[in-house]
């Protein structure tokens, strides 16, 4: 298993001496279900916030991962913490 899922709203963190703020616009893209991840971090789905930790190159979770309902957006991983 490559990915390991979480339901909460947010990523959580408890040492902020561990993170960096980055403007770079990866943190704006989103990425089709099955693509191939640039970079190892959480990605969270656009449709209904489901976060998921993955390894670089690693395969997104695909459209038939896990399903939300119709009134969601499709599913698009867009990154939320990422490995620099
Ligand atoms: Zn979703």
């Amino acid at each position: 298993m490559f990915f390991v899922e979480r339901k909460s709203a947010m990523a959580l963190y408890q040492r902020q001496n561990e993170l960096s703020y980055s403007s770079s616009s990866v943190f704006n893209t989103t990425y089709e279900p099955g693509a191939s991840a640039p970079f190892g971090g959480i990605y969270k789905c656009t449709g209904c916030g489901l976060e998921i930790g993955i390894a670089k190159f690693h395969v997104l979770p695909p459209q038939n991962h896990h399903q939300h309902p119709s009134r969601y957006t499709p599913i698009r991983w867009q990154p939320v913490t990422l490995h620099a």
